[in-house]
């Protein structure tokens, strides 16, 4: 399917709401029907009808179309927040002694979810060097059911072959999932190399002003609609229809924002990493990028996500080039208009900084619509005071 016409047609149906070319925000609670008959067909099948905007919602569901077009997938849910589109489906097709593999340093949220809150539930996982394909053959034991990965990684950038890593999961009966927020599905779909299901953090590129939290997840309608049926409906996860209308706003623009972004990032990357105060530059459409090749093979492009460190790094040094900068926000989070950093040190307490470990170092950057020298500017100034 063409992306102009998921973004600008897909699930639209003008003349059910007076040809309206944006779609009405139904903030409605419930929805009501002529007969007992009709009433009874919707209560046994959520999913497909409009009963109660927990489940289905009009404006919600020509996200839902768009999205899971998008991903190339047979359909979507959308929660109240990315980590609800990431917990949910692992707390729907898990139980109670099985296992899991994951990449290392996934988002800290996520981490959290694997560390302390899945083990309450008799659920352990292993983590992995992602990087190395045999790292998953050799973590698999008999209760092995899910791998979840996030490729690329959001501080440190690291990938896994995803068609790789697909088929062996397929060839082994277990399920994958992959945080696709990184890229979004206008630069990878993971869907189409193997994927069963994809999450993303809608919070980021998708809702792309940095007015609201959502996320997005994707698979066949079979599994879209198990983790609906259950954990989905009775965790209540479900975004308002005024957020779903924000993200059908957000999706118009979505390819011109994210590849803005990552033309900025092209020429700030090359900026930085010519400066004499800047150690290493880390960003996957570098030249010097660790795996140039994997990027090539499977990721079209990138957004504006990148990280550095400083030559003679210190937490003095990182600090102090923080706080001067003038218009580059100090401010976790990404995906919006407006260009931030964070520190790695901002997660770390003094005595668990190490001078040699590159990830204590990392300063990460977020490159917005701003223009790039405008940008560039500030950056230097802050250099400059180190
Ligand atoms: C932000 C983020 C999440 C969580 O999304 P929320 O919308 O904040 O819940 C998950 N994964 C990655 C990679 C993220 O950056």
């Amino acid at each position: 399917m063409e992306l102009s016409f998921i973004l600008n047609e897909l699930g639209e149906d003008r003349e059910n709401y007076f040809n309206a070319v944006s779609p009405p925000i139904v903030q409605s609670s419930n929805f009501a029907f002529k007969t007992v008959a009709d009433l009874k067909q919707a209560m046994a099948d959520e999913f497909d009808a409009c009963l109660y905007s927990r489940g289905q919602n009009p404006t919600l569901d020509i996200l839902r179309k768009k999205l899971a077009a998008l991903d190339g997938a047979e359909d979507a849910l959308v929660f109240s927040s990315g980590i609800a589109a990431i917990s949910v489906p692992l707390l729907s097709l898990l139980k109670t002694g099985d296992h899991i593999i994951a990449v290392e340093n996934p988002y800290s949220w996520t981490q959290k979810l694997f560390k302390s809150f899945l083990p309450k539930f008799g659920i352990s996982t292993t983590f992995i060097d992602g990087t190395d394909f045999s790292n998953f053959e050799n973590a698999v034991v008999p209760e092995t059911r899910l791998i979840f990965l996030e490729s690329p990684n959001t501080f440190s950038y690291e990938l896994q072959d995803i068609k790789k890593v697909a088929s062996f999961a397929k060839s082994r009966g277990i399920i994958t999932i992959i945080d696709n927020s990184y890229c979004s599905p206008i630069y990878q779909q993971p869907y189409m190399l193997g994927i069963d299901l994809v999450a993303q953090s809608a919070t980021k590129y998708i809702g792309g002003h940095s007015d609201i939290v959502a996320g997005v997840l994707t698979g066949s309608k079979e599994l879209i609609r198990k983790i609906f049926d259950h954990e989905f409906m009775n965790i209540g996860p479900a975004v308002s229809p005024h957020s779903a209308w924000l993200l059908l706003r957000g999706l118009r623009t979505l390819p011109l924002r994210i590849q803005r972004s990552f033309e900025s990032t092209k020429i700030i990357t090359e900026w930085l990493s010519d400066h004499e105060a800047i150690q290493h530059v880390i960003w996957p459409f570098l030249t010097d990028f660790k795996q140039a090749q994997l990027v090539q093979e499977q990721m079209q492009g990138c957004g504006g996500l990148f990280s550095f460190t400083l030559k003679n790094s210190s937490l003095k040094k990182i600090e102090t080039f923080c706080n001067n900068l003038q218009h580059i926000l100090l401010a976790v989070s990404w995906g919006g208009h407006e260009s931030l950093v964070v520190p790695s040190v901002a997660s770390l307490t003094e005595d668990q900084y190490e001078t040699t470990n590159e990830r204590h170092q990392l300063i990460r950057m977020y490159v917005g619509l701003e223009e790039p020298q405008y940008l560039i500017n500030d950056l230097r100034q802050a250099l400059e005071k180190i």
